[in-house]
């Protein structure tokens, strides 16, 4: 959005004249001047380029290079206001100053996301003076493995990358496990359309996920991580090549961690791009070099993973909580949520929708919160109909699911399922089958072919599809392809296999009269 142009722009402006802290702010608050840094996002990226002045919290959005003259004349020196470069809500117009009366902001709570957008994420320092790496240093200086997992486990947290399996069980499997190595992997594989909360959390806060594969590490007794990240994303990895080598360098990776007997390395794997090997077992034969296929389990990668060693693979989400967790105790993290789904989610909100980006949000929060109190609701006046959540593994909702707490077990209670956060929102010209042809392309594509449920099932049931959509499909093809969806579901290795089906089973559930307008009308 052209973001480095409009901090350059401001950098030199303020030094140009005379403002410009001569000494980092982030280390030495005592000295006066103007800091200008820069951060990861800020989760609303329609606005962006955004800048923010701390610590008031003014917000000014869609700023360009040409604008900084103003800003630095108007707020820096006179400590006034650049109207036009105020967030302007779209459905009351009125101009707002600050990013926490933003409605976008405003009901979010961030955990994962809270520095994203605050901190410089090339500069360490700047996350230590943020509490950084206090958690580790908190468990180094006297907690015990089974401390670590228990307070986990008590906290509630499940894996934030679909499952929602809990997260201090999966650990505890692992840590039960006999033998000298294990591994820790950072899932970074995100490839769900429309979804990019871990790039976010790679790219603005990459301590907080180093931080929380040190603290699994030391849960489980493993001294080795991978971080597996998609090699599309390109600024998340360097990122995160650089935090791990800042890290190392203040003693705050690697051997005998804070001079202590714990040593980890963490070491970063780029995948090329294959959607299956978001799937734990396909990622680990990735990592080992072999073709990134699932593997039958169990075995399960918690008893014999990565080079046959014990492993635990959480998502970034997952893992970026955890340094909050461990300062904050099991109880905090539980004020948040729901009982079966404690702390809270980031989800990626886009489609035909007024606010599009990043939130983070209390699980249990509504659908309609997040659409229309969040969201803004339908751009241009269009009517809602649908909310497809979860990517390829999840199903679209319908006008009375929004009501619905956004909740692991209460979503795949309606054949839905909350997966790693996609809401893709949909108005009322949106045809229902285009879009359930649209997520069958996609896993079509991404099969990998190794069972014959996913590999010709889904072949089979995009091709159903454009029949129906071209005008000819029949009635009897309507049948043909629940039946096959549901052999996929059943009969596939894995869970791409497996939830594969859910687009075209909830739209037919729920939107069926579209598919039946499709086989009648021969449109
Ligand atoms: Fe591969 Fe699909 Fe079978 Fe998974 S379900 S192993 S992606 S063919």
């Amino acid at each position: 959005n052209g973001s480095l142009k409009v901090y350059e722009r401001l950098k030199n402006l303020v030094a140009e004249h005379g403002l410009l802290a001569e000494v980092d702010l982030v280390k030495d608050v005592s000295h006066e001047g103007i800091g200008v840094n820069i951060s990861g996002c800020h989760g609303f990226c329609q606005l962006g380029p955004l800048v923010r002045f701390e610590p008031s919290g003014l917000l000014y959005c869609k700023v360009q290079p040409e604008d900084c003259a103003e800003i630095v004349e108007t707020t820096i020196i006179n400590n006034s206001v650049v109207e036009r470069l105020l967030y302007q809500d779209p459905n009351s117009g009125e101009k707002v100053k600050t990013q926490d009366e933003i409605p976008f902001y405003k009901r979010q709570v961030r955990v994962t996301l809270k520095e994203c957008g605050r901190i410089n994420p090339d500069d360490i320092n700047d996350y230590i003076a943020h509490d950084g790496y206090q958690a580790i240093a908190k468990i180094l200086e006297g907690m015990k493995p089974e401390d670590v997992i228990k307070e986990v486990t008590d906290s509630g947290l499940r894996g934030r990358g679909g499952g929602g399996f809990p997260t201090g069980r999966k650990w505890s499997f692992a840590a039960s496990q006999p033998g000298p190595k294990k591994y820790v992997i950072c899932n970074g594989d995100e490839g769900d359309p429309g979804a990019f909360m871990d790039r976010s959390v790679m790219e603005g806060n990459p301590h907080s996920v180093l931080e929380g594969m040190m603290i699994a590490g030391f849960a489980i007794g493993a001294d080795e991580g991978y971080i597996y990240a998609r090699a599309e994303y390109p600024l998340a990895i360097k990122r995160m090549r650089k935090a791990i080598a800042d890290a190392e360098a203040l003693g705050l990776l690697g051997n005998r961690v804070l001079g202590s007997d714990f040593s980890f390395k963490i070491h970063i794997k780029e995948g090329a791009g294959a959607f299956v090997c978001g799937e734990e077992t396909a990622l680990i034969a990735s990592i080992e070099g072999e073709r990134g296929m699932p593997r039958p389990r169990p075995p399960f990668p918690a008893v014999k993973g990565l080079w046959g060693c014990p492993t635990i693979i959480n998502n970034v989400e997952t893992l970026a909580n955890l340094p909050a967790i461990i300062n904050n105790g099991a109880n905090w993290f539980r004020s948040f949520g729901t009982p079966n789904s404690a702390g809270t989610k980031t989800f990626a909100l886009a489609g035909q929708i007024q606010n599009t980006g990043l939130v983070e949000v209390p699980m249990g929060m509504t659908l309609r919160e997040i659409v229309f109190d969040i969201g803004g609701g339908l751009r241009e006046g269009k009517k809602y109909k649908s909310v497809q959540i979860g990517g390829p593994s999840g199903g679209c909702l319908t006008e009375d699911k929004l009501d619905l707490p956004l909740d692991y077990d209460e979503l795949m209670k309606v054949g839905a399922m909350i997966g790693s956060g996609g809401l893709v929102v949909m108005g009322e010209d949106t045809c229902m089958v285009e879009t359930a042809k649209f997520f069958m392309g996609f896993v079509q594509n991404e099969s990998c072919g190794k069972c014959v449920p996913c590999r010709e099932g889904t072949k089979q049931m995009l091709a159903l599809l454009t029949k129906i959509t071209e005008g000819k499909g029949t009635e009897e093809d309507l049948a043909l392809l629940e039946e096959l969806a549901q052999n996929v579901k059943d009969g596939s290795l894995c869970g791409l296999g497996k939830t594969a089906p859910n687009p075209v089973l909830t739209t037919l559930r729920y939107f069926r009269h579209e598919y039946v307008a499709h086989v009648r009308d021969k449109k």
